[in-house]
């Protein structure tokens, strides 16, 4: 059989980008735990949940049946300005690693966000448009999904207030001000605007926040201005939803190339990007069609998947929100400060959580010095700045690739490349002076936060 040959740079037509999103719980066996009213613990229901989230992102996130959700119009129209995204042979990365594995990379950081983030933040405003509301609030913690929203916001002319985790907002004065630049509103979480941001500020003066915080802030905020919902940009269903078109022009892209991926790599925060690049892959696998072997990637210094429990928690500090279960450190468990490569949430999509407790999956974590120098390789072969979060699964694609170097194996490699990090040179700027250090929770303090987990029997 003959291989096209593959260009350096895989764009798709403009009728191959899908017209529907993958709901990867359409074909799971064991589907994810429910979402449970904290109070009651029985399952959310659509009209409980209505006073926090738009009601179409309700239906998406309830649903775990139906297969394919038809991307409306306006968001195709949407896409259509930075989307099909490249995907990319990485030849001078294989050459320089003198490896017989093939490496793609699905390449997200080619819009003004910089991030995948923005696949789902057009969705999410154009529903709270369709819906007639005011605005949205939400949390950010290094900043890219603050961005996307605020862009998606001006796009749909909707307000946008963004609680940002104090620590970023004075760390990161530019993505401040690119937020602010498209039209939305900043502050800086913990903050005194709310309850919830007084009470934690009350226990813990001189807290520099934490996204667990900052999103009870937000969904507090919606909850108390009329014609206002709030949304979140990773971790929820409704999310892999939206980002299922990563790999769904990958699958596409791959395929008219006749290539088949053997390990597909990516960075996992609260799940978002991973779930969206495997959706189509792992539908493959789940209904046995393919097999494919699939890597989430974690900081050793939040390492929810590696360290943390499969069990009902708090899907922010405030516990205010409903309980998802989920592989978690604990809602108040909060990574060293000197940690500065994102993928700092305390809990992961339950989703990915159901597919990795089933054996569908592998996780393992990395130290930040590994992932800066792994960006800083990539940085110098591949021409990309990398995101810090991204170059977590640079590092493990890297890694991969050497080990098909010594056991002479041409496996395929496809990874992730969730966005730039030019945000992130403070992080970069540290790693360059030789002073970046490597923080791993002891097994006592994720215990102290594992012990706050609340009592669920289910
Ligand atoms: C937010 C973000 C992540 C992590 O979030 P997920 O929901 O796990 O995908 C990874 N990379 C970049 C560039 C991000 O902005």
């Amino acid at each position: 059989m003959s291989e096209k040959k593959i260009p350096y740079k895989i764009y798709l037509e403009e009728n191959e980008m899908p017209k529907a999103w993958y709901n990867m719980r359409a074909d799971m066996k064991n589907k994810p735990a429910p979402l449970l009213n904290p109070g009651t613990l029985e399952p959310m229901k659509a009209e409980e949940l209505a006073p926090v989230f738009c009601d179409e992102l309700i239906k998406q996130e309830l649903d775990d049946t139906t297969a394919y959700f038809e991307i409306p119009e306006e968001i195709r129209e949407f896409y259509k300005m930075y989307r099909p995204s490249p995907l990319v042979r990485a030849y001078c990365l294989e050459k320089k690693l003198q490896t017989p594995a093939k490496i793609y990379y699905k390449f997200e950081g080619n819009n003004t966000s910089g991030s995948h983030k923005l696949n789902s933040a057009i969705a999410q405003a154009y529903y709270a448009k369709k819906q007639g509301l005011k605005g949205v609030t939400t949390e950010t913690g290094a900043g890219q999904w603050g961005t996307a929203l605020s862009m998606a916001c001006s796009y749909f002319d909707l307000d946008c207030k963004v609680y940002m985790v104090k620590v970023s907002y004075e760390q990161k004065p530019f993505r401040r001000e690119v937020m602010r630049t498209y039209g939305a509103s900043v502050t800086p979480s913990p903050s005194m605007e709310t309850e919830i941001g007084r009470k934690i500020l009350a226990e813990h003066p001189g807290t520099t926040g934490s996204l667990g915080c900052a999103i009870s802030e937000a969904v507090e905020k919606a909850t108390k201005s009329e014609g206002y919902r709030y949304v979140l940009g990773s971790v929820l269903n409704q999310v892999l939803l939206h980002q299922s078109v990563i790999g769904l022009e990958s699958k596409t892209a791959l395929d008219k190339y006749g290539v088949k991926p053997d390990v597909i790599i990516g960075c996992a925060g609260g799940g978002s990007n991973l779930g969206g690049l495997i959706s189509p892959f792992m539908g493959e696998k789940l209904r046995g069609e393919a097999d494919y072997r699939i890597i989430a990637v974690e900081p050793a210094s939040c390492p929810s998947f590696t360290r943390g429990k499969f069990a009902y928690d708090f899907c922010d500090t405030g516990m205010v929100c409903p309980l998802a279960k989920m592989y978690t450190l604990g809602c108040d468990f909060i990574p060293s400060a000197n940690h500065a490569g994102g993928l700092r949430y305390h809990g992961m999509s339950s989703t990915l959580s159901q597919l990795y407790d089933d054996g569908l999956m592998e996780a393992v974590s990395v130290q930040q010095t590994d992932v800066f120098k792994a960006a800083e390789y990539f940085a110098r072969i591949e021409g990309i700045l990398p995101a810090p979060e991204s170059a977590h699964a640079i590092k493990v694609a890297i890694d991969e690739a050497v080990k098909c170097r010594e056991n002479n194996e041409e496996k395929t490699i496809l990874f992730g490349l969730t966005g730039t990090g030019y945000f992130d040179m403070v992080a970069y700027e540290k790693f360059n002076d030789g002073v970046m250090s490597d923080n791993i929770p002891t097994d006592e303090e994720i215990a102290v936060s594992l012990a706050k987990l609340p009592r669920v029997d289910k």
